[in-house]
């Protein structure tokens, strides 16, 4: 019963996270209810939309995409984010539940790792829309990191576990803190020297900031799990872009939601496939 309430109450944010990422302009603060704030309407016919078109998911599904009144297609974003934000609700409590953490530590975890993975979601939009990763997002995913270090400095035992599952204890520095100092000022020094190496074309301040919030969220040395893959799938995506011809070769990616990507699959699967390579190498 529980996955299920959790399902639907991350579906009902993620249809505010929508809001949030959509009407984003650059110029305020994410949340600024001058921005965010104002009745929904479709963007095509500008009408205002009645309660029933504004059920999560639903809605979408029943008017197959296509506005009531002036049938332009909408967006599959809307649907999309809503069950993304869902499934963060249902899975990180497992997966956290799955690496160890368990009693009281297990939600204050939970909600500080979905705490994080919502500004990974409305970061990533933005940055796919705009260029952009704003400030308070990357700031948000560093404060939830740090929490995370008190929590699991205060309750060692009741959360252990790296998401690399056993390369994270083979380079792990032992102490949650120590590792997330080390991984935040990696992070942010490789990110800094890409920056100056492509002249900001590749790489921007943004993905500094991000970078260095990562760091502190996953520590040492999930981090460079995260940007490892993160360059990879960016790299394998380029590729594919520039045959399909897509984008030139001086085009560039925005690269936070590569980051964001990421990180979930890190999160989620990084044991896993940690295991499956060690014993490929014969470990
Ligand atoms: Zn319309």
């Amino acid at each position: 019963m529980i996955p299920v309430i959790l399902f639907v109450f991350g579906i009902v944010i993620g249809s505010f996270l929508n809001v949030v990422s959509l009407r984003y302009d650059g110029d305020h603060f994410v949340l600024d209810p001058r921005v965010i704030g104002g009745r929904s309407h479709c963007p095509s016919c500008r009408r205002t939309l009645r309660w029933f078109e504004l059920v999560p998911v639903a809605s979408f599904f029943i008017q197959r995409g296509r506005c009531r009144t002036c049938k332009a297609r909408l967006s599959f974003q809307y649907p999309l984010v809503e069950l993304i934000s869902g499934l963060i609700f249902v899975l990180v409590p497992w997966r956290l539940a799955a690496i160890g953490a368990f009693g009281w530590v297990l939600p204050v975890l939970s909600a500080l790792w979905i705490f994080a993975f919502l500004a990974l979601l409305v970061m990533a939009i933005i940055d796919v829309r705009l260029g952009i990763i704003p400030d308070e997002l990357s700031i948000a995913i560093g404060v939830a990191g740090a929490a995370i270090g008190i929590l699991l400095a205060l309750a060692p035992a009741a959360a252990s576990g790296s998401f690399l599952g056993p390369l994270g204890d083979a380079f792990s520095v032992g102490n949650a803190w120590a590792g997330r100092v080390i991984a935040a000022a990696g992070a942010f020094l490789f990110f800094e020297f890409l920056v100056l190496v492509t002249r900001e074309k590749g790489i921007g301040m943004g993905d500094v900031k991000l970078a260095l919030a990562l760091g502190i969220l996953f520590g040492w040395p999930d981090v460079a799990g995260v940007i490892g893959f993160a360059f990879v799938c960016g790299a394998l995506i380029g590729v594919f872009l520039i045959a399909g011809k897509r984008k030139t070769m001086g085009g560039t990616l925005p690269f936070g939601p590569f980051l964001a990507a990421s990180a979930a699959f890190i999160f989620l699967f990084g044991a896993p496939v940690a295991r499956w390579y060690l014993g490929l190498m014969g470990f």
